[in-house]
């Protein structure tokens, strides 16, 4: 079976989970799909009805259901299966052009992973580069000048000016998001390159999978074809032989050939107690520089940036009431600004300096933090949502508990440090773009709908203070 027909056969069934018999055999049960050159989902309907009531209609429920079914982002065209004998110009003029916008697409949400180019097999678990993240939106302030001054250097000359270069500091001080950006510069700037970015998990992931089906050359060929090759969070390569054994061979051959190579660690190479030796002076050989957690000025600067966004006006005393309040993680920091606009957006309130240490109380009051792990976390969706454990990280898809699987991946997200892979292992298993995919769709439903902020605000709460 080809990759389109497998995506497809288990979006089917997510599809066929969620509506009623008759919707699936009169909109669904007859589709084909097929993949284009371009890396687009064609979905095949019989006739034009079926088309426009797909379009009309469950454009969302069939992106939701891709997302969820491991197609996370990909883009999809609808069209009417011709028969066979009208090839020909008909059908190169069916052909997609550009990617459909369906209605609900979050722009901010990442392209799709480019498909691999030797052809091979292999399964690629390739995170695909957030649009968002880039040098424009990355606010520089006295934490982060030179690793912004660094990262903006390797990518403007990749391999010409620090090689490796290595950014290490603590959880959600924009690390990734600096990676992000000198992948979008360099892909803009030189299109011709070959850009990788990629979690130390999923390298990890994709080096066992290509051992266990012998696909170690095109695992070997997708590493060592790259221009500019970046390893977010090396960290977890801690206590990992095999896999250090293999990243250094990498490290060699890319750095023989000239390439940039760019690696991300929450902490220095020095302080990776496991870390091989000869690893860790490949790293000292290049330019070692930290992120560190913003002032407050910077803390501003970052909430204005992102407030600018939205279309309710943020007053001046609420940004600093968050900046001054929430000062070691810019991703709190961002979720904080969240929550009151979401709030506010939802009581139709004027968003003011009360409402704000309202919404925030929570942080505001928070004496000494509970230690929260996973199994705290689980538990208490379990216990709101009225679902056992089991059943959130099993792999049923029905409505309230896909919902209370989502609100909790989106917690997990906020209070933890657990990366994408990280909390996807937590919930089962289940492959990480489900993860991003539900933190994504959260946070644009809290803005939308009174219940996902009350059951999001209520169990951040109650993970928090033991509520
Ligand atoms: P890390 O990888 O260090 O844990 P991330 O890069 O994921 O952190 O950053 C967390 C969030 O904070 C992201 O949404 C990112 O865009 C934002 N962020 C971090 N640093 C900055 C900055 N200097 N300016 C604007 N946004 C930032
Ligand atoms: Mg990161």
């Amino acid at each position: 079976m080809k990759d389109a027909e497998r995506l497809w056969t288990r979006c089917a069934d997510a599809l066929q989970s969620q509506v009623s018999e008759a919707v699936w055999k009169a909109s669904f049960e007859e589709v084909e799909a097929q993949s284009t050159e371009n890396g687009i989902l064609l979905l095949l309907v019989p006739n034009s009805l079926v088309k426009e009531r797909i379009e009309h209609r469950y454009l969302t429920l069939v992106r939701d259901a891709l997302d969820d079914s491991g197609g996370w982002g990909t883009p999809f065209r609808i069209d009417v299966n011709l028969p066979t004998a009208d090839t020909g110009d008909e059908v190169a003029d069916s052909r997609p052009v550009a990617p459909p916008a369906p209605a609900g697409l979050d722009r901010s949400r990442p392209t799709p992973a480019s498909t691999d180019g030797d052809g091979s097999r292999a399964r690629s678990l390739e995170v695909p580069l957030n649009p968002g993240y880039t040098f424009e939106a990355f606010v520089i302030g006295d934490s982060n000048r030179f690793a912004h001054a660094a990262a903006r250097s390797a990518a403007e000359t990749p391999a010409r000016s620090y090689n490796p270069l290595f950014i290490y500091g603590g959880a959600g001080l924009g690390k990734t998001h600096l990676l992000h950006a000198i992948g979008n510069y360099v892909r803009e700037q030189y299109p011709g390159r070959h850009v990788k970015y990629v979690s130390t998990e999923t390298f990890m992931n994709e080096f066992v999978d290509a051992i266990r089906v012998n696909t170690g050359m095109a695992f070997k060929r997708r590493y060592r074809e790259c221009d500019v090759l970046m390893v977010d969070d090396i960290q977890f390569m801690e206590g990992k032989e095999g896999l250090q054994q293999e990243f250094f061979h990498t490290f060699n051959s890319l750095y023989q050939a000239s390439s940039q190579i760019v690696l991300t660690s929450d902490k220095h190479p020095r302080s990776i107690p496991t870390l091989e030796d000869r690893l860790r002076s490949r790293f000292l050989s290049g330019l070692i520089t930290d992120v560190q957690p913003p002032e407050l000025e910077t803390r501003l600067a970052i909430l204005q940036k992102k407030a600018g966004g939205d279309t309710i006006h943020v007053p001046d005393d609420v940004l600093l009431l968050i900046a001054a309040n929430v000062k070691d993680n810019i991703r709190e920091l961002e979720g904080a600004l969240t929550r009151i606009v979401a709030y506010a957006s939802l009581n139709r309130e004027p968003l003011t300096l009360p409402l704000a240490e309202k919404v925030l109380s929570d942080v505001l009051e928070a004496g000494e933090p509970r230690r929260i792990t996973p199994k705290l976390i689980l538990n208490d969706t379990s216990e709101m949502f009225g679902f056992t454990i089991e059943e959130l990280c099993g792999p049923s898809r029905r409505r309230p508990l896909v919902t209370a699987r989502q609100i909790s991946m989106y917690v997990f997200r906020q209070l933890t440090d657990f990366s994408y892979p990280a909390i996807a292992r937590e919930f089962g298993g289940r492959d990480h773009t489900t993860v991003i995919h539900a933190v994504d769709k959260i946070s644009r439903l809290m803005k939308e709908r009174r219940q996902i902020y009350d059951q999001v605000a209520e169990l951040m709460q109650k993970v928090r203070g033991g509520g």
